[in-house]
This record gives C-alpha cells, structure tokens and sequence, in this order.
C-alpha cells in the first residue's frame, strides 16, 4: 500500500510472505557456500555481484530482508548491514575516505569512531579535523578542496549536542563533500537524515532497532550515489553481519515503535524528575525546552528515545559507588537500547579537541528501560540516599 505512515512500515517492510509459503517472516538463511547449477550461472553471478546470492559474505535474502526494510523506513535508496555499529561505521568512513583527504568530524562523535579515524584513518594518510557540533552553517568555513566527507553524530554521544543537519549538509555538498550521520539514537524512525541532505545515515541496530541486548548489528542507509561504494566496500573489509543477529534485528524492528514510545515515555518522566533533585544541576536531554538543542531537535526529529544525560555535584568517588552499586533495577554497563535500564558514569572531556566540555559536576548517561517508571524513580532515590549517606 503507498503512502503508509511510518508505524505502518515498520509492521510490513521487508516482508515477502507468500515468497515463502506464506510464513510472515522470512526464513533465516545459514549461508557460506553457494552451489551453482551449471558454468554459465556460475560466470553470470559474477557479471552481477550484488544483485544474486553468491556466497554468504556478499548478502543473502535474510540480511537482503533486513536491509531493505531499515531502507524502506528511512527513505534510502538501499542499506548495507555490517556485523555490529561500529563496523558499519568504519565501512562508511573507508567507502569515501582515502589518502590525501581531509576529513571533518563532530566533536561529539562516539568515542570508538574517533579511535578508528585517529589511529587507523590517519595511518593511511587522512588528515582526521574536529568540528565543534555546534557549527551549523559555519561548517563551511573548514572545508576545503580535499575535504572528501564531514561526519555528524546529532545528538552526540554522552553530550547530547542537536546539530543543525540541514545547514551542515547544504554546505558540505556545495564543496563537493560526502555528508555522513550516526543516527543510532534517533533509529530510523525519529529522524530521516537522507531527507535533509546526508548521503549515508548509520546506525548500531545493537540498540533499539534489536531493542533486547541480545546481538551486535549495524546497517549503513545510504543514497543512490553512495550506495555501491558502500556494499563494494563492505564486501571488501568482510563485514557481513551473521545470520541470527539479522534475524534479531529484522524481529526488533517490528516492535520499534511501541518500545520507542513507552522508553521515550519513562525517559522523560526520569528527567522531570532529576531536575528538580537538588544533586542534579543540569539535564541532557534535547526534548527538554531547556536544553540547548531543543528548537533543532523539535524542528527535525519526530519523538526522542530512552537515552538522556544528568550532571550532578561531584561528590568523593566512594558516595558516587555508594549510590551506583546498590542499584537493584539501573544496570551498569555499555550499550543501550535494550529493555533494561542503565546508568553510567562518563567523562566526555577527556575525548574533546575541538572544543571543551567544561560544565561542572559529574555526567551520568541513563537509559530508560520498559520497567514501571515509579519503580525506577525509587531506585535512584534510594540511590541519592545512600550517596548523602556516605558523604
Ligand atoms: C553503540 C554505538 C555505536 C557502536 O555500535 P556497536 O553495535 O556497539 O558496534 C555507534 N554509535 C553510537 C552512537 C553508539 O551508541
């Protein structure tokens, strides 16, 4: 059906029942070797690389489903899946970045990108610049004739800076740029980059888009034009994600939007709620009209998820843990997007260059999990009670 809205999508993208007799969902190929019939289809699959099922590194009709409906949802010409975030990251960055290049990244980009741009990237002759993600249009101003792609992460990882996308794209293509975005924490349904003008939108579907932190996976959206450097690229580098997290990723999706909007939800409630503790001196959060970022992030995107950040008085380091490792329902650990609420302490001066984060106090990232928001509250209460307490 044409002109579905996105809700509608997400159910149905992808999907091919009555290829398959009829089951919903597609069946989950295990895949290295591919026989070919005959001589002639074996040298015809070589004329058409991506387009048959050939060998199991270069895409087979589960990772072609899942592909397709991240596709279909953000309005991409196709995608590329890749075996965790951080994969289709570097696959994007190594589709367009080469020697001799300049390249322009935010300030606030996931910490592991800017370890592959610094330590890999510029072993092979990239010249690796920080832009502060605040720059807007202004980004115009550090592009240069070798500038070969600008990377925006919005909001930024830890910080949560809301970048204007539309001004940074227009100017990075007036020079001929590539425009690429980490949009994990927008997923495909909270903001369309390729809409406003970025060439490739990726994103760790380790986080909603599996939504149970239970499988590493990304996928690469991309334009067009962008498209089959991509995919050479990604079959170049070996980065096919495996056949089961494909198969998480393609369930995950199905109930996106319903977990999206109950984490965005809590979330919310959980920051309405810390601002008012006297600990807390600041929220991070872009949907608070109190935030930086609000009018962009109102202006671009369409909801905003469970992830969100609070800075609270320093405090000595044994009140921090006194109220971090009694938490019964906040989990310390990595990642998020799953259904389990997290909190971790993070630092992001340490990783800036282009800027400075110099607000005072100490950042906690939270991510909001499905558990009854009351409950949750009770927890950090507890939590600032037994930090006061050993004060
Ligand atoms: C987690 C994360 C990644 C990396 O994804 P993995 O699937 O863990 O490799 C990239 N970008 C952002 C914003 C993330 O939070």
């Amino acid at each position: 059906m044409k002109d579905t809205k996105p809700d509608t999508r997400l159910v149905h993208a992808g999907l091919d029942p009555h290829a398959n007799f009829g089951i919903v969902n597609p069946p989950v190929y295990h895949c290295s070797t591919v026989l070919f019939p005959t001589l002639e289809a074996l040298e015809g699959a070589d004329r058409a690389p991506f387009e048959t099922v050939q060998y199991g590194r270069m895409g087979t009709p589960t990772s072609q489903a899942f592909e397709k409906a991240v596709a279909e949802l953000e309005g991409g010409y196709r995608a590329v899946s890749a075996a965790s975030g951080l994969a289709a990251i570097t696959t994007a960055l190594l589709a367009f970045a080469k020697a001799g290049d300049h390249i322009l990244i935010t300030d606030s980009a996931y910490g592991p990108t800017r370890r592959f741009a610094n330590e890999t990237l510029a072993r092979f002759g990239v010249e690796v610049e920080y832009f502060d993600p605040a720059v807007g249009a202004g980004i115009a101003a550090l592009l240069r004739p070798n500038t070969s792609l600008v990377y925006i992460e919005s909001p930024g990882s830890l910080t949560f800076e809301v970048q204007d996308v539309p001004a940074i794209a227009a100017a990075a293509k007036a020079a001929g740029a590539k425009v690429m975005i980490d949009n994990t924490w927008a997923t495909p349904l909270l903001f369309q980059p390729l809409r406003h003008g970025v060439d490739v939108s990726i994103h760790s579907a380790t986080k909603y888009i599996v939504g149970h932190a239970d499988a590493m996976l990304g996928v690469i959206v991309c334009n067009e034009e962008s498209w089959l450097e991509v995919k050479r690229t990604a079959v170049r580098v070996g980065t096919a994600a495996g056949p089961d997290d494909l198969f998480l990723g393609l369930r995950g999706l199905r109930t996106l939007s319903v977990r999206l909007k109950r984490h965005e939800q809590t979330a919310l409630a959980l920051a309405d709620w810390l601002a008012a503790r006297p600990e807390v001196t600041r929220v991070l959060h872009p949907a608070r009209t109190d935030f930086p970022g609000h009018a962009l992030w109102k202006r671009d995107f369409t909801g905003s998820c469970g992830l969100f950040g609070i800075l609270v008085n320093q405090v000595p380091k044994p009140a921090l843990a006194a109220m971090l490792d009694g938490l019964e329902l906040f989990g310390m650990g990595y990642s998020w997007g799953g259904f389990e609420s997290l909190i971790l302490p993070a630092k992001p001066a340490a990783i800036r260059t282009a800027t400075r984060w110099e607000e005072p106090g100490l950042l906690l990232r939270l991510h909001a999990g499905l558990e009854d928001v009351d409950d949750l509250i009770r927890d950090l209460e507890r939590g600032f009670e037994r930090m006061k307490n050993a004060l």
